[in-house]
């Protein structure tokens, strides 16, 4: 049995979700406002390029021009849901889209990272979908159509870069080394406008979720 088989949602420390804490405190203000992060910031999904948070979050100035030329609609602002670092820094969205690097682009280089007139993107080498790793896609199970035997597989379709695979019984995985994070798999994913049979899904079955400094073949 493939290792990715037996494991079906990823975790581990170094794609989680992390509150990166500054200031005296180090905590998140909550202030009334509801789960508004105040200070601190989030470990969110960003587009080719920003990889480095340190450097990318000292360089962007939030012109938002990335988000403009996306031609897939994968950029948004970000709220102050990820924390007030991050506010108006491009995120990944991809409810409304997925990125597939640009690569019918002229020249190869994605089209947010041409745009960015500060460089905060910077690509460690072409082409983009080889050399980043934008996150890492997880599927919850108890989530998921195909674990309830619905015999679902669109995120499986829907993956360019052979990084899902199907096990016996029909479940799909995820071939971590050849996952990009480009998301195509949770652009597709049926399991809410399915209606998945599991109570209480407030998400996706299959999320990406942050893979910060990893990069794919650097
Ligand atoms: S590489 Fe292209 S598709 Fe991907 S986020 Fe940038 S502009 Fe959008
Ligand atoms: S598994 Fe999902 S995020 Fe990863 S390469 Fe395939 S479609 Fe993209
Ligand atoms: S598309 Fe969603 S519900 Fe369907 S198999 Fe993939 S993760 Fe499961």
């Amino acid at each position: 049995m493939r290792e990715e088989e037996k494991s079906p949602v990823r975790g581990g420390a170094g794609i989680s979700r992390r509150t990166f804490a500054i200031g005296a405190v180090g905590s998140v203000a909550m202030l009334g406002l509801g789960a508004v992060k105040l200070v601190g910031a989030e470990s969110v999904v960003r587009p080719p390029g920003a990889q480095d948070e340190n450097a990318f979050l000292a360089a962007c100035i939030h012109c938002e021009r990335c988000r403009e030329v996306c031609p897939r609609h994968a950029i948004k602002p970000a709220t102050l849901e990820s924390g007030l670092l991050n506010l108006r820094t491009p995120e990944m969205d991809y409810h409304r889209g997925w990125c597939d690097f640009c690569e019918s682009a002229e020249g190869g280089e994605p089209l947010c990272v041409r745009a960015c007139p500060t460089h905060a993107l910077r690509l460690p080498g072409l082409p983009a979908s080889e050399h980043v790793r934008l996150g890492m896609a997880v599927i919850n199970t108890d989530w998921c159509l195909a674990f309830q035997a619905m015999g679902c597989h669109e995120c499986v379709d829907a993956c360019t870069f052979e990084a899902m695979g199907v096990n016996d019984d029909g479940t799909p995985y995820v071939i971590e080394d050849a996952c990009n994070g480009c998301g195509a798999c949770e652009h597709a994913c049926v399991s809410l406008s399915s209606g998945s049979i599991s109570v209480g899904a407030t998400d996706r079955a299959i999320v990406i979720v942050p893979a910060e400094g990893e990069v794919l073949h650097g």
